[in-house]
């Protein structure tokens, strides 16, 4: 059995040799049918989390009110489900309560989509009982049983359907395109971190623009934070072929360039998105790098304030949006960073102290003004960056 599943076989047999049914589900089976790389292997069984708890010596409670124990084995974690089936829902959120169940069938009916409907015991063998192998072979995304009843179940599917266009190149079977069309409202009702999480990785799948076009064409991207008024800019955003070596910060910070948006309105945007602070930040400052790039190129000053990971970042950004190969010019750029005499303002030979001494002064705002003064003649070679040679250059060629 090919790996990672061989490493956690064990898992199964030890749960079987109790007595109680065990198999890989998920989107592991689905993936490795893909002959993708295969991510968490998940298990379910019919055992209870109680019952696995006493079958293994290191176990982790998770979510045990949802059946998961996590089990630690040779340096591993895996996630333990116990079978089960979803029965009330409230607000097309996740189930109120779960029924553990003995039947991997009715566990397999409860998931969301065929593909992500099969299981495979330890001998390898497939359990499909909802052709989800077809859909492999068809490349159709469908949900398992009725899409707009599973959809009001739980409406993070319809992003989740979504982001599988993007990772897989898939395509929507009918009924349920007609479903994401019919009901994008309910995504509403989702956590928005549910959200994000599913747009995140739409973002940086191999087909996000086939999955963009297909948030315009259900209408869905109207429901989700801050996009409604930009349909427009999504289409032009998703025509743009961005390498997929982008991370997701660069690919938040050229969505937002499309909208226009002004640096100012990122926090409030990206609060939308409940994005962490440190985040926000980082696509501010691309964002405002990537507007001044489209007005003037990189003087050495500019470069020194960016620094090269964002000046390298902003040309490969600004090279897709002039229809350049994005490494153009990246090169020239590094070498150009390369020969600036400071890299940043602790190189400096002289200090706020130093100036204070000099000019007998105390601190103020005035220090900052002259430390820049001296920053931008260094990286300029006007004057070398040495004590003497800079206070000379203050008191002789520059005085106040
Ligand atoms: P990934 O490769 O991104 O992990 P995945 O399909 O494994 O994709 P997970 O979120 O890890 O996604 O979920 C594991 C499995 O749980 C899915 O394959 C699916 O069977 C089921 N599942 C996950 N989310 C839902 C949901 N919202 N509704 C129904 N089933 C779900
Ligand atoms: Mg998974």
């Amino acid at each position: 059995m090919k790996y990672p599943f061989e490493k956690a076989l064990p898992i199964l047999e030890e749960i079987e040799k109790a007595g109680y049914e065990a198999y890989f589900v998920g989107g592991s089976v689905r993936d490795l049918l893909l002959n993708r790389e295969i991510g968490d292997v998940d298990i379910a069984t019919s055992a209870t989390p109680e019952e696995i708890k006493g079958i293994f010596s290191k176990t982790v409670d998770v979510g045990i009110a949802h059946g998961t124990v996590v089990v630690l084995y040779q340096g591993e974690s895996y996630e333990v489900t116990t079978f089960r089936s979803e029965s009330e829902y409230d607000d097309f959120r996740r189930p109120n309560d779960v029924t553990f169940i003995r039947s991997l069938e009715e566990d397999l009916r409860r998931r969301d989509f065929t593909m992500n409907a099969m299981a495979m015991n330890k001998d390898g063998e497939i359990i499909d009982p909802f052709d989800g192998r077809a859909a492999l072979q068809n490349k159709v995304i469908k949900t398992v049983g009725d899409a707009s009843e599973r959809f009001h179940e739980d409406a993070l599917r319809m992003m989740r359907a979504v982001r599988f266009v993007s990772q897989l190149s898939f395509a929507i079977d009918s009924e349920t395109f007609q479903a994401l069309k019919e009901h994008g409202k309910l995504l509403s009702f989702i956590a928005v971190e549910r959200i994000t999480t599913e747009f995140e990785k739409l973002l940086m799948g191999q087909d996000y623009q086939q999955a963009i076009r297909l948030l315009i064409e259900t209408g869905m991207y109207q429901y989700l934070p801050g996009l409604t008024s930009y349909k427009e800019e999504l289409h032009a955003f998703q025509q743009l072929q961005l390498d997929r070596s982008f991370t997701i910060e660069e690919h938040w910070v050229i969505l937002l360039y499309h909208f226009n948006l002004p640096p100012t309105e990122v926090e409030s945007f990206m609060r939308g998105w409940k994005q962490p602070v440190k985040k926000i930040r980082s696509v501010q400052k691309g964002l405002s790098c990537l507007y001044k790039r489209m007005n003037s190129g990189w003087g050495i000053e500019e470069l020194y304030r960016a620094q090269i990971e964002l000046a390298v970042s902003t040309e490969k950004l600004f090279n897709v949006l002039m229809k350049k190969d994005k490494d153009y010019g990246i090169k020239q750029l590094e070498e150009q960073w390369q020969a600036l005499p400071i890299k940043e303002r602790s190189e400096l030979a002289v200090t706020g102290q130093d100036l204070m001494a000099w000019y007998e002064q105390k601190g103020g705002p005035w220090i900052e003004e002259r430390l820049r003064q001296i920053e931008i003649a260094v990286i300029k070679r006007e004057i070398r960056n040495g004590k003497e040679s800079i206070r000379e250059w203050l008191f002789e060629c520059n005085q106040p």
